[in-house]
């Protein structure tokens, strides 16, 4: 049976790039560039309440790092490196091999090697931590506390599919094999937006990455900024299989579904073209869909310019708290 340091050594140890330690020491180490400064950010992920027990474990290794990375993009930073923290129930070396190969190969895409962690057995469920550090010039991160009234809202990519797959695996929609088919992968595989987070900088006033759903992330922006928002629900770009849903399921995939780890951020109206160039070269698709206001509150608008009633909610660990 392999030792803790024995499966470090096969399942988590890569050649650190040059001018960086990386796992084998202590501390891992890296440079910080002169005049910017380091974005860091973690997440946890839990068996049972982020990921069914059953998931692809090389989808799981991918989204482990891919909402972290969602988060430098948020903030306009290019990765650095990263650490994992994994807490396992069982030694299963099929399950390891796979999960680090999802891993590794979105970290070697985005050029966010892994440089240490800490790994243990863990009583019950699976725990997967895993903290990302970034750069960006000093004063230009995308903080959410930076839009201003009139700022123009966009979302990048689509929206919806990662919540339909989210209820049709939970079983809180009734069984449809083509509809998970055509969603699944919003919700295993997401592409964290940092090309385009990084592209931003310098046009975009405020971004938040899409985790929780739009208005409760976007309402993060919102607060945070001191404003009021609009958007208007018939320019939302909606996922093909989404589109098709009945009212109701489809407002709530796409207004209060999370998962998404798509960009919402917002740039003024003279930055429009700007805007659309960034997201060409970042090969991302962004779509305005509504604009900030000096007045609170966030109100939906239908295709008469009415307020939508009754808009759903995001996704709250504590509702009752
Ligand atoms: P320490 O006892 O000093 O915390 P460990 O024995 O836990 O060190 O880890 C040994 C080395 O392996 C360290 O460099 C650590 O960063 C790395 N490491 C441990 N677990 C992981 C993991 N899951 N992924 C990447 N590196 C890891
Ligand atoms: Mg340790």
């Amino acid at each position: 049976m392999a030792s803790e340091f024995e499966l470090i050594a096969r399942y988590f140890t890569r050649t650190a790039p040059v001018g960086l330690l990386g796992v084998g020491d202590d501390c891992a180490l890296f440079p910080v560039p002169a005049g910017e400064q380091v974005a860091t950010s973690t997440d946890l992920l839990l068996e049972g309440r982020h990921f069914f027990p059953d998931v692809d474990p090389r989808a799981l290794g991918h989204k482990s790092l891919a909402v972290n990375l969602s988060d430098l993009a948020a903030m306009g930073a290019r990765p650095i490196g990263c650490v994992l923290g994994l807490a396992l129930p069982r030694l299963d070396e099929p399950w390891l091999a796979a999960f680090a190969e999802g891993f590794h190969a979105l970290a070697a895409a985005h050029g966010c090697p892994l440089i240490g962690g800490d790994t243990t057995r863990s009583a019950h469920d699976l725990a997967i931590s895993v903290t990302v550090f970034g750069a960006v010039p000093a004063g230009q991160a995308l903080r959410r506390d930076a839009a201003q009234a009139g700022d123009d809202i966009w979302v990048s990519g689509e929206l919806g599919a990662a919540d339909v797959a989210y209820r049709l695996l939970d079983g809180k929609y009734p069984a449809n094999d083509a509809l998970l088919a055509a969603t699944r992968a919003a919700l295993e595989w997401p592409q964290p937006q940092v090309a385009l987070g990084m592209a931003l900088r310098g046009i975009a006033h405020a971004a938040v990455d899409l985790s929780d759903g739009l208005l409760q992330d976007l309402g993060h922006i919102l607060a945070a900024s001191r404003l009021g928002a609009s958007l208007e629900v018939d320019r939302l770009p909606v996922a093909a299989a989404v589109a098709a849903l009945d009212d109701a399921p489809r407002r709530r995939a796409v207004l209060g579904g999370g998962d998404v780890y798509q960009l919402c951020f917002t740039a003024p109206a003279a930055q429009r073209e700007a805007v659309q160039a960034a997201a060409s070269a970042a090969s991302a698709q962004v779509t305005r869909v509504g604009r900030t206001l000096a007045q609170p509150g966030l109100q939906v608008l239908d295709g008469q310019g009415r307020p939508l009633a009754d808009l759903p909610g995001g996704f709250d660990h504590f509702p009752d708290a």
